[in-house]
């Protein structure tokens, strides 16, 4: 897959569109999904312009673990969710449906369904108050 600058999460990296952010390094910008699978649902992006794994380079892939294992936590700490998913897609027929690397962080509640991928978006103002719950157990 070719990298398309004017990608959504491009636009949200260079400032020109908007997002809830929970986290900012050198190398990651963690954001709230907008549709959200379940409540708490992150993304960390990373900042190299990869549309996928196959294309990231090695320092960037472990940029982005690092970050989305501090999401994890935070988000574990903050909604104490049973169970955490981490996902990343690459190509459509995986279900990649923005084309710039990222990591889903997904918190898993028992005997509750996943929200389909991509589907309905969230009340802004409830993203919002995650978000800062989110931050607020963001680790070290
Ligand atoms: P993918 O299908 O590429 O693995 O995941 C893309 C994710 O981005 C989906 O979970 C979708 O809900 C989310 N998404 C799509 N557009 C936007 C947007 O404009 N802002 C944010 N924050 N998330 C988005």
């Amino acid at each position: 897959m070719s990298y398309d600058p004017n990608n959504i999460f491009a636009k949200i990296l260079r400032g020109e569109a908007p997002c809830i952010r929970i986290f900012e390094d050198d190398q990651t910008l963690v954001i709230m999904d907008i549709m959200p699978q379940s409540e708490g649902h992150v993304l960390v992006l990373t900042k190299e312009a990869a549309a996928q794994i196959f294309e990231l380079s090695e320092e960037a892939a472990a940029a982005c673990m690092r970050t989305a294992r501090k999401a994890a936590l935070a988000v574990k700490a903050a909604l104490e969710p049973a169970g955490v998913i981490l996902a990343q897609a690459n190509g459509a027929a995986a279900g990649q449906t923005v084309p710039h690397l990222h990591v889903h962080v997904i918190p898993r509640r028992d005997g509750q369904f996943l929200a389909m991928h991509a589907a309905k978006p969230a009340d802004p103002a409830q993203l919002e108050k995650i978000a800062e719950r989110i931050k607020a157990a963001w680790p070290a």
